[in-house]
């Protein structure tokens, strides 16, 4: 295709020339995977001439503009989203990132005429076409600053377009790593789309953050957007922990011999109070039961107790108990 078309004049964005557009046709399919609504789920504009000129694009974008060199020179393509954001990109780059020929549309057959770059249609929003072009060029999201909305809904466009997701959604990567930043907050929204769309890592990452999280409050619509794999994998999570924390706190501390000053009615006191204490952790404690809380509960028992074997012995077990609560799968 360089044999056939001269670099574009990088000090104009005016060679957009709109006599070749070609569509991307897989809208359905996308929205379908994204959920995205309204305009950004609307239809690509049309690859005719005269609808093409209806849709004009209004705004370039800022990094991929028609000075945007790489290593294959100056782009060749123009990528226009749903919204008409212009995008210069290289076919190559494209056609060398993605497993299906950037979802059929490349190698585009051009033609040899001068100053005309093709224009391509994409069926996205230009905030999720743009985090799709960062990570094909791999370029970091610094100055990006993307919402979890728009990075979320790029995924299944990464995968539509053939963009493998187990070597650009990964922990080295920019788009995990911004996801990342929002999972204290948006945790099942995460979970969510990355069970969707099979990122393990992701999902595991996530899902330490859904120890707090009610499993009732799961809908219909939400458990089948994560599929019944990952729905199980939090579930057992949840459970799991519930029942290690049962087992630590219903064995109490080791009785000692009975003293003159310690009888065995004297260290059953301290035993009812352990496992008094450790009822309210078992009926109602959850998941993320924070180990300050029973550390602290746990150590209250120690008032009043004279005996110094018994003390050693309460202290000994709840040092335990903080050790094996902290170490305890935080995963699915
Ligand atoms: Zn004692």
């Amino acid at each position: 295709m360089e044999n056939f078309f001269p670099p574009p004049n990088p000090l104009s964005d005016d060679n957009s020339l709109l006599e070749m557009t070609t569509d991307i046709n897989i809208n359905e399919e996308l929205n379908q995977d994204t959920g995205l609504t309204g305009e950004a789920a609307s239809p690509a504009p049309s690859g005719t001439t005269d609808e093409s000129e209806n849709a004009e694009p209004i705004a370039s974008s800022t990094v991929f503009h028609s000075s945007f060199n790489v290593e294959e020179g100056y782009p060749d393509i123009l990528l226009v989203s749903v919204d008409h954001v212009v995008f210069h990109v290289h076919q190559h780059r494209l056609l060398q990132s993605s497993q299906n020929n950037f979802a059929g549309t490349f190698p585009l057959i051009l033609l040899p005429i001068p100053s005309i770059t093709p224009l391509v249609t994409f069926p996205a929003h230009s905030d999720v076409l743009n985090i799709t072009l960062h990570v094909i060029y791999n370029i970091p999201f610094r100055l990006l600053q993307p919402t979890l909305e728009a990075m979320l809904a790029s995924i299944p466009v990464l995968k539509a377009f053939g963009i493998p997701l187990s070597e650009h959604v990964i922990p080295s990567k920019p788009l995990f790593q911004s996801i990342l930043s929002f999972m204290p907050l948006r945790p099942m929204d995460v979970f969510i789309s990355a069970a969707e769309s099979n990122i393990e890592e992701l999902a595991v990452s996530s899902s330490s953050y859904l120890l707090s999280f009610d499993l009732a409050a799961i809908s219909d619509p939400m458990a089948e957007r994560m599929g019944p794999i990952y729905l199980k994998r939090l579930f057992l999570l949840h459970s799991y922990r519930l029942n290690v924390l049962k087992t630590l706190c219903f064995e109490p501390p080791k009785q000692h011999t009975p003293t003159l000053t310690c009888c065995f009615e004297d260290q059953q006191a301290l035993t009812r109070a352990w496992n008094l204490a450790c009822s309210a952790f078992a009926w109602e404690g959850t998941p993320d039961l924070p180990v300050g809380i029973i550390r602290t509960t746990l150590y209250s028992l120690a008032t009043g107790v004279a005996c110094p074997e018994c003390k050693a012995s309460l202290d000994g077990r709840v040092k335990e108990v903080v050790r094996d609560w902290s170490m305890t799968k935080r995963t699915i």
